[in-house]
């Protein structure tokens, strides 16, 4: 029922808008063991519709008027979308950016909670969520927002800098991938884009959404790449750390990967690389990638470099989030079992002295 926090056995999801990120959290649902992936929508009964298929996903068309488009397509569909939103306690609306605020009407005419992404603007939902900062932010909510891959990079780091040293201000200049991998018609393709030309840029305000009350500003910048974002952030504590304790702070999150100077990782490439050695489903790294030998304090000044991977760092938000909505589980018992369902972590790290390293299986 909405608006009330249940317990159901089994938490019966849909992913509306099987996209980059609705096919990632799709598979990110079917793989925990307090979640039904009950089916995902699709408009078109393209490639991505076929790998739904194969995946024994029920597909459900989106747009009724498209249905004889996958009968003449050979694809077995199992309704539309009101038939999806039917049977299930929570949707996750992966749609372009815009189509989720029109789907809103929908869901709440169905009785059903609703996930919406960060292309969203947070009017959408009564929550921004991101699982390590404001996980009770969502707690029986429902229409709850998981929030861009910028604010969630971000805001992974803000959270335990300002639990353990105060902040005073955050100054973050985001170089962002012109598109993903599979955006062909996207660029700039030879060129570097003030993106927006105005300064400070909307995603300070997006953080806010998280963190009220951070002092925050960004820049952003496009640039001919598609693999992954890449921050360069000055944050002022309100104490003065050493650079060690804040690698090792940083180093202990869950959803944090210190890159070692001896891995020799120059960026997003050979980070992509190093996910498939490891066996990551399609390349995917789930957490904040930050250069170890950038984290440097001067001061009260705290500098560092990371990269995040903009189709994948939100999906074990996701799954954080239907809990948060629909269950009372704790932000702790939900994120390790959300990690380690999918195997966030990279436990395999190169910088591990223990010998504890778990067997690498390839993914070809
Ligand atoms: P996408 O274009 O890859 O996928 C969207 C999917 O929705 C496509 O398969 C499209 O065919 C389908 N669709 C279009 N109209 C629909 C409708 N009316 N009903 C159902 N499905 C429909 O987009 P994406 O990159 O997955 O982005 C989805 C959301 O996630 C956006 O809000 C975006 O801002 C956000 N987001 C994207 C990224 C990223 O880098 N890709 C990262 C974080 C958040």
């Amino acid at each position: 029922m909405p608006g009330a926090t249940v317990v159901p056995t089994m938490i019966r999801v849909g992913v509306n808008g099987y996209g980059t990120i609705g096919k990632r959290v799709a598979d990110a649902v079917a793989a925990q063991p307090d979640m039904e992936l009950v089916g995902v929508t699709k408009t078109r009964p393209n490639f991505e519709a076929d790998a739904a298929r194969r995946r024994g996903y029920d597909l459900y068309v989106a747009v009724p008027e498209r249905t004889t488009a996958f009968e003449e397509a050979g694809i077995t569909t199992a309704g539309t979308l009101t038939d999806l939103l039917d049977v299930v306690d929570v949707v996750v609306d992966c749609c372009p950016s815009g189509i989720g605020a029109e789907n809103r009407e929908i869901y709440r005419a169905h009785g059903v909670k609703a996930i919406y992404q960060g292309g969203e603007n947070a009017t959408v939902a009564s929550a921004s969520f991101n699982a390590r900062a404001n996980f009770e932010a969502a707690r029986g909510k429902d229409h709850v927002r998981v929030v861009s891959c910028n604010t969630t990079g971000l805001s992974r780091v803000i959270a335990p800098l300002r639990e353990t040293y105060g902040i005073e201000k955050v100054r973050a200049t985001l170089v962002r991938r012109g598109g993903d991998p599979a955006e062909t018609g996207r660029g700039p393709i030879n060129d570097v884009l003030p993106d927006p030309v105005t300064v400070p840029s909307h995603h300070g305000p997006d953080v806010n959404t998280i963190f009220p009350n951070v002092d925050v500003d960004t820049l952003g910048l496009t640039v001919p790449a598609t693999q992954m974002h890449t921050h360069s952030l000055n944050v002022t504590l309100e104490s003065e750390p050493s650079t060690e304790a804040v690698r090792d702070l940083l180093r202990a999150e869950d959803r944090t990967f210190l890159i070692p100077e001896k891995a020799a990782i120059d960026g997003a490439g050979k980070l992509k690389e190093f996910a498939r050695d490891v066996g990551r489903p399609r390349g995917d790294l789930w957490e904040n990638c930050i250069w170890e030998e950038s984290i440097n304090v001067v001061g009260r000044d705290l500098y560092l470099f990371q990269n995040v991977h903009q189709e994948a760092d939100v999906v074990p938000e996701n799954v954080d989030a239907i809990r948060a909505m629909c269950t009372d589980r704790s932000a702790a018992e939900s994120v390790v079992t959300t990690n380690e369902t999918l195997g966030v972590g990279l436990a395999a790290r190169p910088d591990d002295a223990n010998g504890g390293r778990e067997p690498l299986v390839a993914d070809d």
